[in-house]
């Protein structure tokens, strides 16, 4: 069965449709790559799907918007892999 996405995620997911993030090199990959800790997913796991999506920020052409926006979000959303950063809780 499908796990839903986080707060944080599905607010990752509806900036991802928006104009400021065109172009982003996350468009098209798995979001949960970006998912910040789930629950009940093993340390070692929840770093291999963070190094996967930090390859992927490195070479994005909007990694600074991308960083601005993530600091205009709420707080408690901001967990996650954005802009290059791994933020946690
Ligand atoms: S910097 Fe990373 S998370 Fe942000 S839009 Fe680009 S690929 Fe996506």
């Amino acid at each position: 069965m499908a796990r839903s996405p986080s707060e944080s995620l599905s607010e990752f997911i509806a900036l991802l449709a928006t104009d400021d993030f065109r172009g982003a090199a996350c468009a098209g990959q798995s979001p949960y790559l970006f998912d910040g800790a789930i629950e009940g997913e093993p340390v070692k796991s929840r770093r291999a799907r963070h190094q996967r999506a930090l390859k992927i920020c490195s070479h994005c052409p909007i990694k600074q918007r991308c960083r601005d926006r993530h600091e205009q979000i709420p707080r408690h959303y901001r967990h996650g892999v954005w802009g290059g950063i791994v933020y946690s809780r």
